[in-house]
């Protein structure tokens, strides 16, 4: 049995397999601000599903951050309570055994290419959007880790191929100007349609709102298509991967599957450019099915 934890800002969430089937899934709200009981939460997660299901079980965590691989610490976390532990050193302590953790990216990655949209391809690019822009990379079933534990990181990268109105770009709260995240998350889409609008709605709404006919957030929305376009392109000219797979809220903004391909290949530098961009199979389930899949 695998049992996988997804450690979110506000809620926790785990769930036990047995190969793909799905044995039980929890869910209880995180204690924000509080490190001490986070562990603990997960500790008495961990003991009552296997009291449950009278089996133990591997434990795999994906955590909204990275360890340092130079300090064994949690950094570029925006659960900042974890920042500055050693979470997997804590972690194996609590429950008495090794557990595995990753950035949560690399846990949707994984459980796409493992089961989801990305089965059967060699190489899967990942990508949430959502409050923010994560990426993930699985090569042959595996999570790609890097040196610095930053592989598939590409929202703090700049926005590329920008044009005029896109230089500096807006300030990221990494301390750099004009990095992907701050164009293709969600509040990235929200500015931009306040500034053709002069209103202000979630990406959600101004999907809904371009469905409904709204002109301005259609243009917004065209704005960003042509943004994610560029992103994408960069990746493929660096990775090339088989399969780009979409998750995160933003992901449900079904027009664009249809129109983000074609924008993507005059930047590629190919003959042709048809990598599949998908929508992830196992939606908000694919982090924590994921941090299961970290052990083989
Ligand atoms: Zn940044």
């Amino acid at each position: 049995m695998r049992i996988g934890i997804d450690l979110g800002g506000t809620k926790i969430e785990a769930i036990a397999i047995d190969g793909s089937t799905v044995l039980l899934r929890r869910r209880i709200p995180a204690p924000r601000g509080d490190y001490a009981a986070t562990i603990a939460a997960v500790r008495d997660l961990v003991a009552a599903i296997e009291r449950e299901l009278a089996a133990t079980g591997t434990v795999g965590i994906g955590i909204p951050g990275a360890i340092s691989p130079v300090t064994g610490l949690v950094k570029n976390a925006n659960s900042t309570w974890l920042i500055g532990h050693a979470i997997d050193r804590d972690l194996e302590r609590a429950l008495q055994r090794p557990v595995r953790v990753t950035n949560d990216a690399n846990c949707f990655a994984l459980s796409e290419a493992i089961d989801g949209s990305g089965a059967g391809a060699n190489t899967v690019f990942g990508v949430i959007l959502g409050t923010g822009t994560g990426g993930g990379v699985v090569v042959n079933g595996r999570v790609l880790e890097g040196r610095h534990r930053i592989a598939g990181e590409w929202g703090h990268n700049p926005l590329p191929w920008p044009n005029e109105g896109e230089r500096p770009g807006p300030v990221c709260y990494c301390g750099q100007t004009g990095c992907i995240e701050t164009f293709l998350s969600g509040p990235g889409l929200s500015a931009t349609y306040a500034a053709e609008s002069t209103r202000h709605a979630s990406a959600v709404d101004i999907a809904s709102l371009a469905e409904a006919g709204d002109s301005q957030a259609a243009g917004a929305l065209e704005i960003y298509e042509g943004r994610l376009a560029r992103a994408l392109a960069s990746i493929i000219n660096v990775l090339d991967p088989d399969v780009i797979v979409l998750g995160g809220g933003l992901s449900n903004i079904a027009r664009l599957y249809e129109r983000v391909p074609p924008l993507v290949e005059p930047f590629v530098f190919s003959d042709s450019a048809d990598t599949p961009i998908v929508p992830a199979r196992h939606g908000d389930s694919s982090g924590v099915r994921g941090a299961a899949w970290l052990w083989p």
